[in-house]
């Protein structure tokens, strides 16, 4: 049967392919002992995970209730509701706990042994109707895991093993599960949860596939193997389409691929408005092997490396030597091209390690230069590596998320500790290497004069920006349509970081995702920014934009725009500047 289903579309194109369900793995669940005095404390982790799957079924419930999206909406009402009764049976909710307390094992395992023990039951079932129930009682088991061990991940063994059309269908996927997709390529992914400037949707962007987040219910309703459609611009997901559908996306597919093509042709020009203006467009990368897809679109150089990449998927951490090599590599590719390396933003949707590294700290917690400070040894590391790179090129360095004025003393302090260790070793670097910092906190934003005076430039990150800024998770599909780039207290707070940053003098750039959107170049040109680092995906898109631009045209709209509250006319006039 085809259906078709709608969601957040974060990164555009077509992908036409064939569907690979994630978190089936997540059934072969590891056995352990736990010891005599910790059984007490393995049962209510498994009440919390019990407890966690029942607050999303709610959710799911409540979005079924108010939510026109698909087909298949009654269905999905009445497949919810068996999911409510099956979690809250006591077969299912009270006898691992009573496992966990008789075998003295972890969560997971009382609940497979529950499940294995539930589904041979199924097996003797006579009634279909039952039977078939069998999927849910797994589905819900599967949730529940998922909700013990914080997600069910992708296993990269078996996704090498896969077709290059091959369309991932998840719950979830974390950033750490997405960067997989560097090395084993896939066509597209699309999940249930997750906002339009999450990692795992930035990631998506800048391997250049579509993507759609906030599906809701794909996972439950795509199956396996089957032909599906994504169109990552509209956010629409197409199931089993039939001959003239398919016959339709193919065409829309080759038009995508034709018209990225024929931008290639401006690669190498200046990019220069009409009225003359020069713009710098710099590119923002996660790994080293992301070098290509900077030369391919004629970057200026590299505005952001989000150097924690190097730090996800592994067990340990990178020593130093190995950091040097990487952005060593970056800097000597870049060849003389400024390299920005972000020191560790670790926290929020990015966890050390893997994704199977549990829950990373919340977006409000220790995070970024606070992890850093907090961890010295690891800092100290990063700071050697980035300092030893720097004499094979033009390597600056970007400190993420600074509020206060001692993050700033006791950041200097560290670089000077760096650069002094490393004198006394006889090795060399650049000692006027630059120092930046994000403006990504709206403190940071308002008191913007106590950053100018310290900093060597300063780079606005508008993805926490307006996160903070708005008070909106931007991994939360439930607030996803909150999340607005064009909210007046976040046009407010980018124009006048730019505006005093030009007036003193410092350098200013945009490296969130606002930078790479092709509807906001021509704002950000009116705001006075002259810097925009984004994933290479986008920029040639924007470097068109930039050579169709007027500035004496923009600046009254973008005047007239700060002036607005009326989020209507305000569009308006956005649209407006874009015509
Ligand atoms: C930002 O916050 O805008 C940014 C560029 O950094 P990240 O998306 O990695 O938090
Ligand atoms: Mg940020």
């Amino acid at each position: 049967m085809s259906f078709t289903l709608h969601g957040l579309g974060v990164s555009g194109g077509i992908a036409i392919g064939h569907a690979h369900l994630l978190t089936s793995a997540s059934l072969e669940v590891d056995h352990y002992s736990i010891p005599e005095e910790f059984i007490g404390r393995e049962v209510r982790r498994f009440d919390k995970g019990v407890k966690q799957v029942r607050a999303e079924l709610d959710a799911l419930e409540r979005n079924l209730q108010t939510s026109q999206r698909g087909d298949a909406t009654s269905d999905m009402a009445a497949f919810v509701t068996v999911h409510r009764m099956i979690l809250d049976d006591a077969t299912f909710s009270d006898a691992p706990r009573e496992i966990i307390k008789r075998e003295a094992c972890n969560a997971e395992w009382a609940l497979k042994l529950q499940l294995d023990e539930l589904l041979a039951h199924f097996a003797e079932v006579q009634d279909e109707y039952l039977r078939e129930r069998k999927t849910d009682v797994r589905q819900v088991a599967e949730r529940v895991v998922a909700a013990l061990t914080g997600q069910g991940g992708v296993v990269p063994e078996k996704l090498r093993a896969r077709a290059e059309d091959t369309i991932l269908v998840a719950r979830d996927l974390s950033p750490a599960d997405v960067i997989l997709f560097k090395d084993h390529k896939v066509a597209a992914f699309v999940t249930d949860l997750g906002g339009q400037t999450s990692h795992t949707a930035i990631l998506a962007r800048s391997l250049a596939i579509p993507a759609i987040v906030a599906l809701h219910t794909s996972r439950e309703l795509v199956r396996e193997d089957e032909l599906i459609i994504i169109d990552g611009t509209q956010g629409v997901l197409i199931v089993e389409p039939d001959e003239t559908v398919l016959a339709e996306y193919r065409l829309k597919q080759s038009q995508w691929k034709l018209e990225r093509q024929k931008l290639s042709r401006i690669k190498t020009a200046a990019a220069d408005t009409l009225d003359g203006t020069h713009v710098e467009l710099h590119a923002n990368i996660e790994l080293p092997g992301d070098l290509d897809s900077v030369k391919a679109s004629g970057a200026s150089g590299v505005g952001l490396f989000r150097s924690e990449f190097l730090f996800m998927n592994r067990k340990d951490l990178p020593p130093e030597d190995e950091q040097f090599e990487a952005y060593k590599h970056v800097a000597e590719g870049m060849k003389g091209k400024p390299v920005v390396v972000r020191t560790l933003d670790i926290g929020a949707d990015k966890s050390l390690g893997g994704p199977d590294q549990g829950p990373a700290h919340s977006a409000l917690g220790l995070r970024a230069i606070r992890y850093c400070l907090a961890e010295p040894q690891i800092f100290n590391t990063q700071l050697r590596a980035i300092l030893r790179a720097s004499r094979f090129g033009d390597i600056r360095i970007l400190i993420p998320m600074l509020v206060s004025a001692n993050e700033i003393t006791q950041t200097f302090a560290a670089i000077a500790r760096a650069k002094e260790q490393l004198k006394q070793e006889g090795k060399k670097f650049n000692d006027n290497i630059l120092v930046g910092g994000m403006i990504e906190i709206p403190a940071a934003a308002i008191a913007l004069p106590m950053f100018l005076k310290h900093l060597d430039f300063i780079s606005i990150g508008t993805n926490d920006l307006i996160q903070y800024t708005l008070a909106i998770d931007r991994t939360d599909d439930t607030v996803a349509h909150l999340y607005d780039p064009l909210h007046p207290a976040v046009l407010l707070l980018i124009s006048s970081v730019i505006r005093q940053a030009n007036d003193a003098g410092v350098p200013v750039t945009v490296c969130g995702e606002m930078a790479g959107d092709v509807q906001l170049t021509r704002l950000l040109l009116g705001f006075g920014l002259r810097d925009f680092s984004m994933h290479p995906a986008n920029l040639l898109l924007v470097k068109q934009r930039v050579l169709m631009s007027n500035l004496p045209d923009i600046l009254p709209i973008a005047n007239r725009i700060l002036k607005a509250d009326d989020p209507d006319k305000l569009r308006a006039l956005v649209a407006k500047l874009n015509v």
